[in-house]
């Protein structure tokens, strides 16, 4: 369908870039699991072996590319880091089996689900939504996927530095649900599709960042994420 067909020119596709491809990953759908580090759990009084992991989504224009500055968001006071390993989808099914989820996974990427932690908070209280703590402009940095090939990290280290100074550090096999079971879980409620991303959950250590920093992620045998926070965004 050209451009002619609609009443308006529609939004170009979000998209993240791919190692050793100068073609990029079309963006569909963004979905994010909660508390799936046991010790990150803890940090907001969640006992893992109660309360299992969850999720949440996010656009996929929160996309942010690897190496961008962006505003400090409006209408919080608490900004906080998660990093977090990045699954891409590169076939989608429904009821998908754990044996077979890692078929569907084109590559796996750094990414970070930035927080609005104040929302976050008076939400969980009030009962609420998240959509506006985790979802909103510029909320989802992702940096290169890696095609997977036949190498499927299961173990590795991902940690986060601010400013030079690490703040979050972890390890993939600490993962509550790991990769395979969060693809059999979660394609049990939608179906997935090439496109979509899954960012998987953050170890310990999220804490709030700043007009001026500079954050630096890596997950081992993955890939990194590199992002600077600018003045805040005035609408
Ligand atoms: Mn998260």
């Amino acid at each position: 369908m050209d451009n002619d067909a609609f009443v308006l020119a529609p939004a170009p596709r979000p998209s993240v870039a791919v190692m050793g491809d100068a073609r990029r990953f079309p963006v569909r759908r963004i979905f994010c699991v909660g508390s799936n580090y046991a010790a990150h759990a803890r940090e907001f009084g969640a006992d893992p072996d109660r309360d299992p992991p969850f999720f949440f989504s996010k656009p996929a224009d929160a996309v942010v590319a690897d190496g961008a500055t962006i505003p400090y968001p409006a209408q919080t006071g608490n900004l906080h880091h998660e990093i977090e390993l990045v699954a891409a989808i590169g076939r989608g099914g429904a009821n998908i089996s754990r044996e077979r989820a890692l078929d569907h996974v084109f590559g796996y990427a750094a990414g970070l689900d930035l927080t609005r932690r104040d929302l976050q908070a008076e939400a969980r209280i009030r009962g609420r939504p998240w959509d506006l703590a985790k979802g909103f402009d510029h909320s989802a940095p992702c940096g290169a996927i890696k095609p997977a090939g036949a190498e499927h990290p299961a173990r590795g280290r991902i940690e986060l530095a601010v400013n030079g100074a690490l703040r979050q550090q972890g390890d993939l096999s600490d993962m509550i649900w790991s990769v395979p079971e969060i693809i059999a879980f979660l394609s049990g409620f939608v179906r997935l599709e090439a496109g979509d991303l899954i960012f998987t959950g953050t170890p310990a250590g999220v804490a709030a960042i700043v007009a001026g920093d500079r954050l630096v992620g890596s997950v081992a045998g993955v890939g990194s994420i590199a992002l600077a926070i600018g003045p805040a965004s005035h609408f």
